[in-house]
């Protein structure tokens, strides 16, 4: 199957699909049934320098950029792997290198880049606030030079596989800001020496192989040294990174759309009913051809949203409409190939209903489908704001 843009990125391409064919299906569905996290699979990609490619080369990293960070994950997604657990590695350190101080950046971006250093966790989301981040309740209260944090976070991915958390806290409150948006702070906090003092982690078990988490703050010290930029301003650093990731879960999606779209397309090809193959019928074409060129359009928005970031262009609306039509085009990809492959779309060995499972995720999170479109309603159409 020929794609717009194979071509970009062909060598990191060609490694990624080499590391990935070490980690067929088989390996996948053993680590699902028991929701156990892929550690053999994020120790290659680590090794294979492939978690560090927006770290600058100043740091230690290949600082090839977003584009080349989206490639790899496409092509993860494509093979029928998961980037889920470990893309965030590849992110999260962008909040530390934009807004960090030099000594924070000294000490910890060499570190991520070498892989020894796991950043892969963040925690904004609170169960009583869902959506709406700044009505988050977790507190940092400064303490001479320490804080003190209390509260809670959900979805907290990766937490218990990471060393590194960034976390966004409450640092004055609501009420007594002129702005919503102010008030809010981001630490990096050393998961290491905070769980069991202040910090517990409690896995939530999802639909998928996720290793997601809540976390339960009673009063955790942190170093006032770990806060990253100014006091007040975390909201504004984290809405900062929120582009390159949606970029980069956007280039999960067009992996998966790729997936589910090469195995409806091979199973329609060998399945014989009525004599004939499936693939022979219509009813059966159209839906894979149409999966395929709403895939292909996706993708075409994916890397101009890469393209405008690398280029320090604004791109907060391409990042949006590419994260929105890269989850669309993916989650009608899987549900073309369930229907492909009819009664053995739900068996565990064909993989097709555990990619199902995986991508239904982006519909959600990192940003919901219709938090995206309220987005480009109010910033892009100038509408008035719905809530
Ligand atoms: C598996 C998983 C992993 C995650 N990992 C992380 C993580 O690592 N770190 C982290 O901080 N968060 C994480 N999240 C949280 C994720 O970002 C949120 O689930 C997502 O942003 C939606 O928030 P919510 O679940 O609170 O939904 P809510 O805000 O409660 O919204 C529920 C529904 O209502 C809709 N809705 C809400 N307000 C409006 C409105 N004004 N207009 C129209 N529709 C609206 C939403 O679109 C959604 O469909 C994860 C979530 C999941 C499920």
């Amino acid at each position: 199957m020929t794609s717009t843009h194979d071509d970009d990125f062909a060598e990191i391409r060609t490694s990624v699909r080499a590391l990935c064919a070490r980690f067929p299906g088989s390996y996948w569905r053993e680590l699902d049934r028991e929701r156990r996290y892929p550690q053999a699979f994020v120790d290659a990609l680590t090794e294979a320098g492939m978690l560090a490619v927006l770290i600058p080369e100043q740091y230690g990293g290949s600082g090839l950029g977003l584009a080349a960070a989206a490639a790899i994950l496409e092509e993860v997604h494509k093979a029928g792997c998961n980037g889920a657990a470990c893309h965030a590695q590849m992110y999260t350190m962008g909040t530390l290198l934009k807004h960090g101080n030099a000594q924070q950046k000294d000490r910890y971006l060499p570190e991520i880049a070498a892989g020894r250093l796991r950043l892969q966790a963040f925690g904004v989301t609170e169960p009583t606030a869902g959506t709406d981040t700044t009505a988050i309740k977790t507190t940092a209260r400064r303490d001479g030079d320490r804080y003190v944090i209390n509260g809670q976070k959900v979805w907290t991915s990766r937490a218990e596989h990471s060393d590194l958390m960034l976390l966004l806290a409450r640092t004055t409150a609501r009420d007594q800001t002129a702005k919503r948006t102010e008030g809010l702070s981001v630490f990096l906090v050393d998961l290491r020496e905070s769980v069991g003092k202040g910090l517990t982690i409690r896995p939530i078990r999802t639909m998928m192989n996720h290793a997601t988490t809540e976390l339960f703050f009673d009063e955790l010290s942190v170093p006032a040294a770990n806060l990253i930029g100014e006091e007040g301003k975390g909201f504004r650093y984290i809405i900062d990174g929120m582009n390159a990731e949606r970029i980069l879960i956007a280039s999960e999606c067009i992996g998966d759309a790729r997936w589910f779209i090469a195995a409806a397309t091979a199973y329609a090809k060998q399945r014989v009913v009525f004599a004939r193959p499936i693939g022979q019928n219509q009813g059966i074409q159209f839906p894979i051809a149409k999966a395929y060129a709403g895939s292909e359009a996706a993708a075409l928005m994916v890397r101009e949203a890469a393209r405008r970031f690398d280029a320090g262009e604004p791109c907060g609306p391409q990042a949006n409409m590419a994260k929105l039509l890269a989850a669309d085009a993916a989650w009608a990809a899987a549900d073309m190939c369930i229907q492909t492959h009819g009664g053995f779309g739900f068996a565990e060995e064909f993989d097709v209903e555990r990619k199902f499972r995986e991508t239904r995720l982006y519909q959600v999170a990192p940003v919901s489908t219709n938090l995206i479109l309220a987005y480009l309603a109010e910033h892009v159409l100038e509408l008035p704001r719905s809530y």
